[in-house]
């Protein structure tokens, strides 16, 4: 069965080495002429590694990262499937393939376009290439005499030597780019504010070791709404108060503001290299006016992070419909009206975590359902789920507008892993090894969870998990005084053991 792969970022590397572990035969486009999408770009950004064969520290900067992802296509000789400097420019159903559900994927290189036959198709585009830069929702910008551009052009810290620079609205981009800037004077207007969480969490443990975690998601998923509400409160005002640094999301009980990573913002604010102000009410000639400020601010350059547009250009529109940022897809992957489901769409998809496992995750279960392995639910059923979804829901972190993307990580994992039979038994290996049992479920969700059984299993999935924090501490711990302690402490350990005796009380699985 041939694949083809759209993309050679993060999603697309996953695809083409879960075609290869089916028996699948891929083929990927990519309109650059290297790997890594995102992550082959100056500005310093940090994330992590996907999957559990090859060894890599934690947070990585963006250049150590892609250097990850090179290895990665190394090691599974992926790049003798990829087409570089190709791009795709349309893909359509053949006409006469009611049955076979086969796809006429027309590329183009150097200007000579090539039509390939493929019998299922991946769609690994990524959604941050279309900026979405609304100036009319910015009275007076046309007038306004100074730089203005999207982050996405952002390139390098340079072009703020010396500035008074704005940025406008979303935090992700913010977040990318404070750390790095040389101007002195930098103001961020934000209408609806934010909840700031560090990297750098309780005890210095990495955020995401500690959060996402089975006990946590558990928590997260069945606490009733105000006492999720008053616990995100507390835990991210535990840091500093969000109010006093002029964060304190808008609304204050009912759409819960997810968290931005950003470890450096309060730091800046504190020593008044950072100001934040309201939404923008207006550009004069060489100044901003925000609401509820008298004063003019006087600014050289305006930043708008403001989001992109969430588009397939070479898909018919019918095909993946996207309204309001949403993109009607059964678990955000599988358009639903297909006869065979032969195309999904990898990656589009925000959760508060690492998006690197999840597109592996979709990548499985996806080479599966191409391969007639797992089966998709009736298409009335896909449907009610999908416009279930679009609906606003106010969950944990409240799902509005854009945020509709956005989903729990591990529950996410966990119904993708559950379909390929991957998913982690906590309670079965309560019976035969508890002790992996507890790390499962107070410890790190890390990807080799869903490598200890079904296709794909990992022999040495259980050591990796027993001693993945091993791995973590080290590359800090390099300084150990005679006598120093177990990096993990035992009480934790007594008290998980309860713990977790408490959540299957309570009936967890
Ligand atoms: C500012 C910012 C910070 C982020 N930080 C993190 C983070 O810390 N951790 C994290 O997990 N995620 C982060 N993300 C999310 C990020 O999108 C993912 O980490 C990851 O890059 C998604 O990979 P992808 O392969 O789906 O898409 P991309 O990385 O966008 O790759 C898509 C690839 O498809 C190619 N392509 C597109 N169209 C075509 C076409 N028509 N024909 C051929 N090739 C095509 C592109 O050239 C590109 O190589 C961040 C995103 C942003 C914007």
């Amino acid at each position: 069965m041939r694949v083809a792969v759209v993309g050679a970022g993060v999603s697309g590397l996953a695809a083409i080495k879960c075609c290869l572990d089916e028996g699948l035969e891929p083929i990927c486009f990519e309109q650059s002429q290297d790997i890594g999408g995102l992550w082959r770009y100056t500005v310093s950004r940090r994330g992590r590694p996907c999957a559990p064969q090859v060894p890599a520290p934690v947070f990585l900067p963006n250049a150590l990262f892609l250097d990850y992802l090179r290895r990665y296509a190394e090691h599974f000789n992926l790049r003798e499937h990829i087409r570089f400097g190709t791009t795709v420019v349309s893909i359509r159903k053949l006409p006469d393939s009611a049955i076979t559900e086969q796809w006429s994927v027309v590329t183009e290189t150097g200007g000579k376009q090539t039509s390939h036959i493929c019998d299922a198709v991946m769609v690994c585009s990524g959604n941050f290439s279309e900026p979405s830069l609304p100036l009319q929702s910015f009275p007076g910008i046309e007038r306004f005499r100074g730089q203005y551009f999207h982050s996405q052009q952002y390139k390098h810290p340079d072009v703020f030597q010396g500035k008074r620079v704005l940025v406008v609205a979303g935090f992700l981009s913010v977040s990318c780019f404070t750390s790095t800037t040389s101007s002195q004077e930098v103001t961020i207007s934000t209408t609806r504010g934010a909840w700031l969480l560090s990297r750098v969490f309780e005890h210095g443990y990495p955020w995401d070791m500690i959060l996402n975690t089975r006990f946590m998601s558990l928590i997260k998923t069945n606490l009733p709404a105000p006492l999720s509400w008053w616990l995100i409160n507390y835990k991210v005002n535990q840091r500093f108060n969000h109010e006093n640094y002029g964060l304190q999301p808008e609304k204050r009980c009912f759409l819960v503001r997810e968290p931005i990573l950003n470890d450096d913002l309060p730091s800046y604010i504190l020593t008044g290299r950072i100001t934040i102000k309201p939404g923008v009410k207006e550009f004069k000639d060489n100044s901003v006016l925000f609401h509820n400020c008298p004063e003019e601010e006087p600014i050289d350059i305006v930043v708008f992070c403001t989001g992109y547009i969430v588009s397939f250009p070479f898909l018919e529109e019918s095909m993946v419909r996207v309204e309001n940022k949403h993109a009607s897809l059964y678990k955000y992957v599988f358009p639903t009206h297909l006869q065979k489901p032969t195309l999904a769409v990898l990656g589009l998809i925000k959760p508060f975590g690492a998006i690197m496992p999840v597109a592996e995750m979709q990548a499985r279960w996806v080479s599966r359902v191409f391969k007639g392995l797992c089966q998709l639910p009736p298409q009335s059923v896909m449907e009610k789920e999908v416009n279930e979804k679009k609906k606003n829901q106010v969950q944990w972190f409240g799902l509005t507008f854009d945020e509709v993307l956005k989903t729990e990580w591990l529950v996410y994992l966990d119904t993708l892993a559950s379909f390929i039979g991957a998913k982690p038994s906590v309670l079965g290996l309560l019976f035969t090894d508890p002790w992996l049992a507890l790390t499962i479920f107070f410890g790190p969700c890390s990807p080799y969870q869903f490598r200890l059984r079904g296709p794909g299993r990992w022999e040495g999935a259980r050591q990796a998990i027993l001693t993945q924090w091993d791995r973590v501490l080290k590359p800090m711990r390099t300084r150990v005084p005679a006598g120093s302690s177990s990096p993990f402490p035992s009480l934790l350990i007594v008290m998980a053991f309860l713990l977790l005796l408490a959540a299957v009380i309570f009936g967890f699985q």
